[in-house]
């Protein structure tokens, strides 16, 4: 059977990239060596890093006041990450908390400084009093998204940004960032590291107390720190030369929005048999929350017959209240593939309507 993966990260992988992956691993560019074993010492590996580095700030046009680079770890790991590059233990920020990841990262943050917690944008303030406001664009878990951004854009401290479920599904002015970060396993390749994009002038910043050296950005910057994570920066490098080659950001904006606007109008027009309850202005293009008939068990039903049926990574995650059921639309997953699933959901639908 064909299986389609809608899981939230670690997701679909496209065919193409895991061809060419599976040689790599036996044999690497003709070295007789497989990529898991090339030394991050050779002129080989940073080539290769320079490239997908090259490469990656083609695909997502970032400008050149921003330098990025990958780290080992997740997402998670750059909550504290950032406070320790980015403030020191007198500091003061302003986190906007919208759901599981923006809470979490301020329990984190509110290790290392002083975290005043707003929950709604407006609220935010345009204050020298922080040294900088972070959100999360996109909440992975229930779906919320900011489509267009913050419309808060401060001049007396700068944004920094969680985007690891949305980077490379949309156009986004990076200029506006002071910082944005993007755990790899989403759109851009597989988990291990996270890729971060930094205003340069940032990455001058003077304030850095005692950084632990798995917490410093700098020596991934500069390429002298612990060994990389190698196989997730490749992945990404292969995953984005293929993004390039299939017509760049624009094309996966478009295509994002041509998907999720597809499975939204059919949920919408289901007669309240498939639910989403985020107001619309905030619904994601990549990670879509609904229940089944507005219950949980009908929910579990529906995903436990999808993965009978192929569909799989369709229950919600552990911490949603709803308990219902997500699917993540990242680039790899194909309309066509989407379109199949929707098939399923209204052959679901008639033969629960038919035998209650
Ligand atoms: N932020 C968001 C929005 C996420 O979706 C995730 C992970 N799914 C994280 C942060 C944490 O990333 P990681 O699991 O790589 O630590």
């Amino acid at each position: 059977m064909n299986i389609i993966n809608f899981s939230a990260g670690p997701c679909q992988l496209s065919k193409s990239v895991l061809e060419v992956a599976s040689k790599d691993i036996i044999n690497y560019n003709q070295t007789g060596i497989s990529i898991c074993e090339l030394s991050h010492h050779t002129e080989l590996w940073k080539d290769l890093y320079k490239e997908t580095i090259v490469n990656t700030s083609e695909f997502l046009q970032i400008p050149e006041s921003h330098e990025s680079f990958f780290m080992n770890g997740g997402g998670t790991h750059q909550f504290s990450a950032i406070c320790c590059n980015l403030c020191s233990s007198r500091s003061k920020i302003q986190v906007l908390v919208t759901g599981f990841w923006s809470q979490k990262a301020a329990s984190e943050m509110s290790k290392f400084c002083k975290v005043v917690v707003v929950n709604k944008e407006s609220d935010l303030v345009d204050s020298c009093e922080y040294d900088f406001t972070y959100y999360c664009e996109n909440e992975t878990t229930i779906g919320f998204e900011f489509r267009n951004g913050l419309n808060f854009n401060p001049i007396n401290h700068f944004l920094v940004c969680d985007m690891c479920s949305i980077l490379g599904s949309k156009i986004v002015d990076i200029k506006k960032y002071g910082v944005i970060l993007s755990s790899l396993s989403k759109n851009l390749g597989i988990s291990g590291s996270t890729l971060i994009i930094a205003n340069k002038e940032l990455l001058s910043y003077q304030n850095r107390e005692n950084i632990p050296i798995v917490m410093d950005w700098a020596p991934y910057l500069n390429l002298t720190g612990p060994t990389p994570s190698i196989m997730s920066i490749y992945m990404t490098g292969l995953n984005v030369k293929r993004m390039i080659e299939r017509g760049g950001l624009q094309y996966y904006d478009d295509l994002s929005l041509v998907k999720s606007n597809l499975f939204y109008e059919y949920i919408d027009n289901s007669n309240g048999f498939y639910v989403n309850n985020i107001p619309k202005q905030h619904r994601s293009r990549t990670n879509i929350t609904f229940s089944v008939k507005d219950s949980q068990n009908i929910s579990s039903l529906f995903t436990n017959k999808a993965k009978l049926n192929g569909f799989i990574g369709t229950a919600h995650h552990p911490s949603n209240p709803d308990k219902g059921c997500r699917i993540s639309l990242y680039n790899a997953l194909e309309l066509d593939e989407l379109t199949q699933f929707i098939n399923f959901m209204e052959s679901f639908k008639i033969d629960f309507e038919k035998n209650s």
